[in-house]
């Protein structure tokens, strides 16, 4: 029997209630007055994640890509759908199970500086985790410290330095060394290396490449950035409001993009120089969350709309072996 695959999202759903909905109602101030139900950040998103695969997550900021990668490391529960680990569904896990699928699963945030303890040295940073859940003696700890952050690229004699001293790069380097030390299967990297200057950048991402090499590492790689995207993964999926609109090979997806929403994004990958958040070639904003356009989402800002898209939202339907789209085009 083929094994099942390490993660796998069937048919999940998240929408957010009031609290949620007044914010974003304040952010999309331009639908302030409208009626809503809550805020669908992810609406029937199925995804499975091999071993060691890498699969690269694109959309507009808002577009729910975030917590989609929230809802895969158990961060959030989902509204509908079920997350499964190794074919289980995680929520029935017995405590001890869980706690083993939430070290396998890593997330790395996009703000390195935010997401480390400021009072904490290197080495607590980095040890305190493997020596908690009993993956290294705390007699080994300071070696196992030093050995993971030689695999992230750190200078182990840095270990009793604090985060503010070092750069945006080397402490991302940190965030990515706590997430070894606890001996993961996967990383979710959320616009992991948006922050960082571009030549870091590369850097990070070579670093993220030779440990998928050396460790058989997979990624759930979140970004705007479809430049970086392609660099790394081996499929893609690209969301739009919260529902995947495209996915396939990342050779397919620069070769033959179906959905016209990819083929606007590709048309201006953002450099990595402009950092760009915003695809600019795409007329019209991404609509708000609170109340998302009937039919296809992207009817609004689509060159291509025809009268059933304002009514008849399209399923994924595959145009070939492993891939898929949205749309009624023909492909
Ligand atoms: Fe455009 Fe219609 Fe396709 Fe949506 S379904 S992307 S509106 S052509």
């Amino acid at each position: 029997m083929p094994r099942p695959p390490l993660l796998a999202l069937d048919g999940v759903s998240k929408v957010f209630g009031a609290r949620t909905a007044h914010w974003w109602q304040r952010f999309f101030s331009r639908h302030s007055a409208a009626p809503h139900t809550g805020v669908h950040a992810v609406s029937e998103v199925s995804l499975a994640l091999q071993a060691g695969e890498v699969v690269g997550l694109v959309g507009e900021s808002g577009c729910g890509k975030s917590t989609l990668g929230r809802i895969a490391a158990d961060l959030i529960k989902p509204s509908a759908g079920q997350l499964l680990y190794d074919g289980q569904p995680v929520a029935e896990l017995e405590a001890k199970e869980r706690l083993a699928m939430r070290l396998a699963v890593q997330m790395i945030f996009q703000n390195p500086h935010a997401s480390l303890n400021p009072r904490s040295r290197v080495d607590q940073i980095i040890g305190a985790a493997p020596v908690l859940h009993g993956l290294v003696s705390k007699a080994n700890a300071d070696a196992y410290v030093c050995t993971t952050m030689q695999s992230a690229g750190l200078d182990p004699e840095l270990r009793f330095r604090y985060p503010h001293e070092f750069s945006g790069g080397q402490r991302q380097r940190i965030g990515i060394a706590r997430a070894l030390a606890v001996q993961p299967k996967l990383l979710i990297c959320d616009e992991a290396i948006a922050a960082l200057d571009v030549s870091i950048q590369a850097q990070i991402l070579n670093l993220f490449m030779s440990l998928r090499d050396e460790l058989g590492l997979g990624y759930l790689f979140i970004s705007h950035d479809l430049g970086a995207v392609k660099h790394i993964s081996d499929r893609v999926m690209i969301m739009y409001l919260g529902r995947v609109v495209e996915s396939a090979p990342t050779a397919t997806i620069f070769s033959r993009a179906h959905h016209p929403y990819t083929k606007a994004l590709l048309a201006e990958i953002p450099d990595l120089s402009a950092r760009r958040t915003q695809f600019t070639s795409i007329k019209g904003e991404l609509p708000s969350p609170l109340n998302p356009p009937s039919g296809c989402h992207f009817h609004p800002r689509c060159p291509f709309v025809m009268p059933r898209c304002r009514v008849e939202q399209p399923e994924l339907r595959t145009l070939e072996h492993g891939h898929q789209s949205a749309c009624f085009l023909d492909a």
